[in-house]
């Protein structure tokens, strides 16, 4: 017998009996009495369908869960109030009635919507309480595959659930897992403190220090010789990649953390006229911008010479770019020469945008230099807002008067000597957002 139909009756517990058909794929029981199923329920393994409908069931047993081939259960018309969470192991149930019930958990509003919309509910329930035998663990990191049958101990099942753990505890900061990363993702760091020691022990460092930043992977090794370390020093190194805190010179093994650098800024010449100026000034400038900037561009250094606390030179296609930090002004200046000057001012500043975008709210302007004839190739050319300039070209206003030689500008011109008019008006769409 596969299909058991007792609709209708006066049921009121099933007969312990029932759980020897364990062949049974379908058991009707609408209509009836009952009030509790009983634990046996899970001997029948076969089960896929099961109809509860208008009965007095205000618990469901979690031995309902156990039912691991259940594609359709019917429970509406009952007094459940509660579902219990092991539901989400049902990882074949498609269809979850549950209509007409006094649900508090999940919220009715939630079950409506679904057994998908339950699981994603219990999932995050779990997720806000129940991480603290990750936080309790006294490990400082653990592998990926530990971190997977921690999880799977407790009581998350599918992998998704599992990483998407990880990634709402790496966002609160009770852990790092950067998932994105080639060699990081293998790790979960259970204690961030433990790898922000190792990142301080560093740039603390006496040798490191001496040398203006530079240090190599032997280097490291001294460092980083404590056993907490020294099975975890090429996930450490990665990790201060990945906060910006240091690059590698390409082809060497040699590594720079461009905050200590030498403060001296190195002599060479500068070619004054035909340069492409761009200054960005800030309401208030956080640190760190400049440094940041460094890493981001580290592989186009000029030489992997040309780089100091405040400022680098890079250089790109025959062209060449000073990017200077004045942090007592609140300024950050461009200047660039070279063959093609609007390309590498546009990677300079595209990189810089990124800097910008990923703080809250930073308040700065974008300034151009004018290009009147007293102001061209003059390194003391008076300067515009890009902003104001975009709104002229908004209202339709083509000139602006220059306040040094007081001759009126064509405003374009200014715009498109400097960056690409196009990525001028797009600059402008992200601002309106
Ligand atoms: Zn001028």
């Amino acid at each position: 017998m596969t299909e058991l139909d007792l609709r209708g009756n006066q049921i009121t517990n099933l007969p312990e009996s029932i759980t020897n058909l364990s062949n049974l794929t379908e058991l009707d029981l609408r209509g009836n009495q009952i009030t509790n199923l009983p634990e046996s329920i899970a001997k029948l393994s076969n089960l896929k369908k099961l109809y509860l409908k208008e009965n007095k069931i205000t618990d469901l047993s979690e031995s309902v869960a156990k039912l691991s081939n259940f594609t359709e259960l019917y429970l509406s018309r009952n007094s459940i109030k509660k579902l219990p969470e092991s539901i989400i192991n049902l990882s074949k149930l498609e269809k979850l009635d549950l209509s007409e019930n006094t649900l508090e958990t999940p919220p009715l509003e939630v079950a409506e919507k679904g057994i998908e919309a339950i699981r994603d509910y219990f999932q995050q329930v779990k997720q806000d309480s129940d991480y603290l035998y990750l936080e309790q663990d006294g490990r400082d990191y653990i592998s990926l595959e530990e971190y997977l049958q921690i999880c799977q101990a407790n009581g998350f099942t599918e992998r998704k659930y599992k990483l998407q753990l990880s990634s709402y505890l790496h966002d609160l900061g009770v852990c790092l897992h950067f998932q994105d990363d080639l060699l990081l993702n293998k790790t979960v760091i259970l204690k961030p403190e433990w790898g922000t020691t190792a990142v301080y022990k560093v740039l603390d460092n006496q040798t490191v220090r001496r040398n203006w930043g530079k240090f190599t992977k032997q280097d490291l090794a001294n460092i980083w010789q404590e056993q907490q370390y020294e099975n975890a020093r090429d996930e450490l190194l990665q990790l201060m990649i990945k906060f910006k805190l240091c690059y590698k010179i390409p082809n060497r093994d040699i590594y720079i953390a461009p905050q200590l650098l030498t403060e001296n800024q190195p002599t060479y010449n500068w070619q004054e006229t035909n340069n492409l100026i761009l200054r960005y000034t800030y309401e208030f400038m956080p640190k760190g911008i400049i440094t940041q900037f460094i890493v981001a561009m580290h592989q186009h250094i000029w030489q992997q010479e040309y780089v100091w606390k405040s400022g680098v030179i890079i250089e790109k296609d025959q062209t060449k770019a000073e990017v200077i930090e004045y942090y007592g002004k609140r300024e950050i200046k461009i200047r660039v020469v070279g063959k093609h000057k609007r390309d590498l001012l546009i990677a300079v500043t595209h990189e810089l945008d990124k800097i910008h975008d990923s703080y809250n709210r930073l308040k700065y302007n974008k300034l151009i230099p004018c290009n009147c004839q007293k102001c061209k190739n003059n390194q003391d050319s008076y300067f515009y807002p890009l902003k104001e300039l975009q709104d002229f070209v908004a209202a339709g206003e083509y000139t602006i008067q220059c306040r040094k030689s007081f001759k009126m500008v064509n405003v374009l011109s200014l715009i498109d000597d400097t960056i690409d008019l196009r990525q001028s008006f797009e600059d402008r769409e992200r601002e309106k957002k």
